[in-house]
């Protein structure tokens, strides 16, 4: 094809340069310094490499450079492999869905090339010299001979200088290298045999040796503690295996920074898979705490979509439901089994400020003595009630089971029962209840206004009334949502609420979502919406507040144009509506300080037993407390 042919007689029309293809082929490819990082090592990668030194100056605007000791291109190879289209990984079509390798579309280095100053030096594995070619602005300005290392080292110069409107997007250096750095970690925990090194602006940012496994990696990149603390999962079904290292849930961190994803080798930033990391903890963290989890997910290549964007990390599931109950099961299991759970010890701490997670320097004394313990000794409560699907976890003595051998996901197939209900985890199993059932126990009264107070048959049991009741409100609404939809219940007079437009927009525009939400709302003027109808469970509240909070959280809802699939787009709202329902909830729940009368307090009891038992509110605190007869006697010195 030669330059810009025009159409004669309209002149408007034309077919594009090649310069100008490869220009445009850079704007999809090349988003900034950290996606030409990404091109040029995952081409290492894809060359065989096990060193690779990346080098960066200025944020990478200056310079740019990756050197490998890979199979190297030769003398006539070089020149093709900067051609438009030039690939050694694609060779048809039907490749296409199964690619395993990195990139792929052969227009990687042609497109870096047109918008920087490019030079490339390779030599093949044995041969005795290599070649390099320099371009500028598109064209070649030099070709020859080369001395240097077996391998490949590319360089990029001046990125977008010659296309000024990119140039001016590029952020500080220091974000540019950021966004560099972070990348590099994550192939650096995923491929722990590669030696990787990094220079920022001269001087060494890391080296990270090559290393046995995953977990030596992991505390080279994060941090020797962390590797220690974290537990490793593995799991392997015929159509996915899930590969993790989690933390327990006394090590957190305030944001979803130390979770690192990964599928079939490549660094994603998917929410879905992040979700289901996070849900695993759902009943062990406290609110607005994360885990630390690295995670690789393997699945079959054509059920999974890759190639979404070549600058985002996202990926698309054939089947996002059976993929997230994988991960909460994997790693919900791999909690249990270790039973950090465990006592709490001595009386006296039952109501311990910090709520459910100790402190390291208390549990690491105890962790041993509880796992060899038989159960029951739990002075949380970590139990389900309700109705409970498949075999129970735990023996009759409480104790946790491990999950049976060859069955992987601890007996939930990946195939069947993939209705989006199992999101709610009901069937997550965890160990049993030290009370049959909440709603049988004698309640001996109210404690405070603030707690109820009821007899077991081991101990004394205090419930947090707050707490209990969010939790149940909180589970109804996420239960009843997920199967059918929220009941309503219609205002006898419909009340106007004034809300930012942004929220107005959000809400009006989401009709089924609201709908769907127990919420009846419409426009209403300027500033304003009426309100019809509200979710039943939480009538009698006061509506602007909840009205509030559900147009702040459909504001911040991912909006999901990709399918009119409600159940696809449903588990990606989850994370959301999880803070919707734990806020709506809190706001309608009995109060501290509020007195009961007993029908309402057997009330709350009995709704523990209606939903999956789980140890704490939406907010991480703890919902009851078993004082124990032993605990009692020891205080009294009775034993
Ligand atoms: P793609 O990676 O999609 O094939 P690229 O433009 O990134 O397209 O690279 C074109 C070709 O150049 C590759 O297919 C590969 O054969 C060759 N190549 C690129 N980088 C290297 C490298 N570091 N070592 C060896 N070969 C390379
Ligand atoms: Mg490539």
């Amino acid at each position: 094809m030669t330059d810009a042919v025009g159409i004669p007689e309209k002149g408007r029309i034309r077919l594009l340069s090649d310069a100008l293809i490869d220009q445009i082929a850079a704007g999809e490819v090349v988003e900034r310094p950290a996606s030409v990082v990404k091109e040029l090592v995952e081409n290492s990668l894809d060359a065989g490499a096990s060193r690779i030194r990346v080098e960066i100056r200025d944020g990478g605007a200056a310079l740019i450079a990756v050197t490998d000791d890979g199979i190297g291109m030769s003398p006539r190879e070089l020149p093709v492999a900067l051609q438009r289209h030039a690939t050694s990984k694609l060779a048809s079509a039907a490749d296409l869905m199964r690619i395993s390798s990195f990139g792929f579309r052969g227009e990687a280095l042609p497109a870096i090339a047109s918008v920087s100053r490019f030079r490339i030096v390779s030599r093949v594995r044995g041969s005795d010299h290599g070649h390099e070619i320099q371009i500028e602005g598109g064209r070649v300005v030099r070709e020859s001979e080369a001395g240097g290392p077996e391998g490949t080292r590319v360089e990029v110069a001046d990125l977008f200088a010659s296309v000024p409107a990119r140039r001016k997007f590029l952020k500080r250096p220091g974000t540019e290298w950021g966004h560099i750095a972070d990348w590099l970690v994550r192939l650096a925990l995923v491929r722990p045999e590669l030696h990787l090194e990094a220079w920022r602006d001269q001087k060494t940012a890391f080296v990270w040796p090559a290393c046995r496994d995953h977990r030596d990696r992991i505390a080279d990149v994060l941090s020797e503690d962390d590797a220690a603390a974290l537990i490793e999962v593995d799991r392997a079904a015929p159509e996915i295996r899930i590969h993790a290292f989690v933390s327990t849930p006394e090590r957190t961190r305030p944001n979803g920074q130390g979770l690192y994803l990964f599928v079939n080798g490549r660094p994603v930033r998917d929410r879905l898979l992040r979700h289901a990391l996070v849900e695993a903890y759902r009943d062990l963290l406290p609110r607005g705490r994360f885990p630390i989890g690295i995670l690789f997910l393997e699945v079959p290549p054509e059920t999974v979509d890759v190639n979404v964007h070549p600058a985002k990390w996202e990926v698309r599931f054939s089947d996002p439901q059976a993929i997230h109950r994988a991960i909460r099961h994997s790693v919900k299991d791999a909690m249990a089994s270790r039973r950090w759970l465990g006592t709490l010890g001595a009386p006296g701490r039952v109501a311990s400020a910090d709520g459910p997670f100790r402190t390291r320097s208390e549990t690491s004394g105890r962790r041993v003595a509880a796992s060899g313990e038989a159960g029951g000794t739990d002075d949380w409560i970590f139990a389900q009630g309700g109705p409970r699907p498949g075999p129970p976890r735990s023996g009759g003595d409480g104790s946790v089971r491990e999950t049976p051998e060859g069955d992987p996901f601890g007996g939930i197939a990946l195939d069947a029962d993939s209705g989006l209900h199992t999101a709610a985890g009901s069937e997550d199993r965890t160990p049993e209840p030290p009370v049959a059932s909440f709603g049988a126990l004698p309640i001996l009264g109210q404690l405070r206004a603030s707690y109820l107070l009821a007899e077991s048959e081991d101990g004394l049991l205090v419930v947090d009334q707050h707490a209990a009741h969010e939790r149940i409100l909180y589970e109804r609404l996420r239960q009843t949502w997920l199967e059918s939809g929220v009941a309503r219940q219609g205002l006898l007079t419909p009340t106007s609420v004034s809300l930012a437009p942004g929220a107005i927009e959000a809400i009006l525009d989401a009709k089924d979502r609201v709908e769907r939400l127990g919420f009846e709302i419409e426009a209403f003027g300027e500033g304003a919406v009426l309100v019809r109808a509200v979710p039943a469970e939480l009538s009698g509240q006061e509506i602007g507040t909840l009205v509030t909070e559900l147009g702040a959280a459909l504001e911040a809802a991912p909006h999901d144009a990709e399918t009119g699939d409600l159940d696809a787009s449903a588990i990606r709202w989850l994370p959301t509506l999880d803070r919707l329902f734990a806020t709506l909830a809190c706001h309608s729940a009995r109060r501290f300080g509020d007195r009961l009368p007993e029908p309402e307090q057997r009330e709350i009891l009995r709704g523990l037993d209606s939903i999956p038992w789980a140890p704490t509110c939406p907010h991480g605190r703890p919902v009851a407390v078993l004082i124990r007869h032993e605990d009692l006697e020891s205080r009294f010195r009775r034993r």
